[in-house]
């Protein structure tokens, strides 16, 4: 990581948030490891059960296709096997980092968000640019930069100068963090890195786009809370040489799962 602020230091010192489980998502090459942390204080008081939270889900996933495949859950509640997932019941907010944003970077994240949202039946919404940059143990509350809410999730066009995770044939990192107590946790925060320069390269070729759309929805399967599996029909497949460029029927299958947790009427 380079460009480290003090700002930064700061912004790491206001950590005060939640167990994280992190996954680094890796499209190219063999996964990095899982990463986990916890950072746990008795001073954090969780921010306010926000305006927009329905007391219905928001939405509900697509069809599901005749065929199945493998999915992985990356976190289950651990009292049971049910995944820990985003509260369906409020909209995900989240703010992009344009820094290193291709020239149709927009557009095609558009594109896979819209994918994303038909499969979970979540539902995002745009809360515009930020000048925020991914950091290791990204803070989930950031109430200076955000207001007393959970931070929203951070999609970041970033660059390997920029963010040496991208070095190498590291294309995209996704994961969110959860929040709660075993058996009541929900994701409350997420970041994406995409690597603006490699993804525009791929723009300028033939095909290049539906590649860097599969790519933003492998790291936005990610977000919200599938793991990687080896099979070359699904969009997880971590394996660059596979030619899937759209949510296949296992990703499906675990994504309508995803978009269906708990409602929570706390936090
Ligand atoms: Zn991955």
């Amino acid at each position: 990581m380079t460009r480290r602020t003090a700002s930064d230091r700061l912004r790491k010192a206001l950590v005060v948030v939640v167990s994280l489980v992190a996954v680094l998502a890796v499209t190219g090459c063999d996964p990095l490891p899982v990463r986990q942390a916890s950072h746990e204080t008795n001073v954090f008081t969780p921010p306010p059960l926000p305006a927009d939270a329905r007391s219905r889900p928001l939405g509900r996933p697509g069809p599901l296709p005749a065929d199945t495949g493998p999915y992985k859950i990356t976190l289950t509640q651990g009292t049971s096997q049910a995944p820990v997932a985003y509260d369906p019941c409020r909209p995900i907010h989240y703010v992009t980092n344009r820094a290193s944003k291709p020239r149709n970077g927009d557009a095609v994240l558009r594109e896979a968000l819209a994918r994303l949202g038909a499969a979970t039946g979540l539902h995002f919404h745009d809360d515009g640019a930020t000048t925020e940059v991914p950091v290791p143990h990204r803070p989930d509350f950031q109430p200076k930069r955000y207001g007393n809410r959970w931070a929203p999730v951070l999609i970041s066009w970033s660059d390997p100068q920029d963010l040496a995770d991208l070095d190498g044939p590291v294309v995209g990192i996704g994961y969110s963090d959860s929040y709660g107590d075993p058996g009541q946790r929900r994701y409350v925060s997420g970041t994406v890195v995409l690597d603006g320069p490699q993804i525009n390269e791929w723009l300028k070729q033939s095909g290049g786009r539906a590649r860097a759309r599969a790519i933003i929805e492998h790291e936005l399967g990610h977000l919200v809370g599938l793991g990687h599996v080896h099979d070359p029909h699904e969009i997880m497949n971590p394996d660059a040489s596979v030619s899937t460029t759209d949510y296949g029927p296992g990703d499906l299958h675990g994504l309508a799962l995803l978009g269906t947790g708990r409602c929570f009427r706390d936090a």
